[in-house]
């Protein structure tokens, strides 16, 4: 597709039911192959920015405990799986010589102008310095005022503050689809939407799975987001990371919305 040959800097995101097993333990091989294709595409001159989530399923892996029951639990086991996360990226990132720096973000520093501003300063110099920044929601401190609602909508306001050209957004169904691929086999997949209206958000359904918090309805609210700022975003199964080759190679994937102004 024509569009992606002038991106330079995308924001990728991925979700915690495509980055752990069914029983939340992290999946290493599906992270090792998002990371090798990311280290290609940096290596073939993109800057990338990851918006990864998985933290509190790594945090309650780690500690063998059951899913949070109330905040202070989450906040804790997701301060666990946060660092857990962070050194599985480390070391698969430098095996292919990359370097990666986390950022982590609450509601309030994309309100406050002055906060922004320098989370903004902070993405462009890791970017400048050659670095693959790794974000997620700063959950150990997050509370109900403070947090975005879950990473579709962080994912669309990072992209926002890093300038990004395009959003992709790693999710396990791989796309929009007139109704739930999950219950209708016959579902027909929305290969592009030129704008977010009623009958688009009518798709949408439910809330996403038991693992993850994201469901269509927060995609499209991050769609909207970003493609009325004039980014445009993709909607992939991240089963298989080798996609992100598929789309930049021209196949006609996942679900593509338009930008809304350039
Ligand atoms: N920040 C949460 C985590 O890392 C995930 C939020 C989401 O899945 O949207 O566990």
């Amino acid at each position: 597709m024509s569009t992606l040959q002038n991106v330079r800097r995308f924001v990728v995101k991925i979700g915690t039911s495509t980055l752990t097993h069914e029983e939340g333990h992290l999946n290493l091989r599906r992270i090792e192959a998002l990371v090798k294709i990311l280290s290609d595409f940096k290596n073939a001159g993109k800057e990338i920015v990851l918006v990864s989530s998985g933290a509190v399923s790594a945090g309650v892996a780690r500690l063998g405990t059951h899913r949070p029951t109330c905040t202070k639990e989450k906040q804790a086991m997701a301060a666990v799986g946060q660092s857990e996360l962070m050194k599985i990226y480390s070391r698969f990132f430098s095996d292919y010589g990359h370097t990666v720096a986390q950022m982590l973000l609450t509601k309030d520093v994309i309100d406050n102008p002055v906060r922004r501003a320098a989370a903004e300063d902070t993405f462009e110099t890791l970017l400048e310095m050659g670095c693959v920044p790794i974000v997620n929601e700063n959950d150990c401190i997050s509370t109900t005022e403070l947090n975005f609602g879950g990473n579709d909508t962080l994912s669309a306001y990072v992209a926002l503050v890093c300038h990004a050209d395009l959003l992709i957004n790693l999710s396990d169904v791989g796309g929009l689809y007139d109704s739930d691929p999950r219950k209708n086999p016959a579902a027909r997949r929305i290969a592009r939407v030129e704008k977010i209206d009623e009958d688009v958000l009518a798709m949408a359904g439910g809330a996403g799975t038991a693992r993850g918090t994201g469901g269509m309805a927060t995609k499209l609210e991050a769609a909207r987001t970003v493609t009325e700022a004039g980014i445009p975003m993709f909607i992939l199964n991240g089963e298989d990371p080798h996609v992100l080759y598929d789309l930049f190679d021209g196949k006609e994937i996942g679900t593509y919305f338009a930008a809304q102004k350039q």
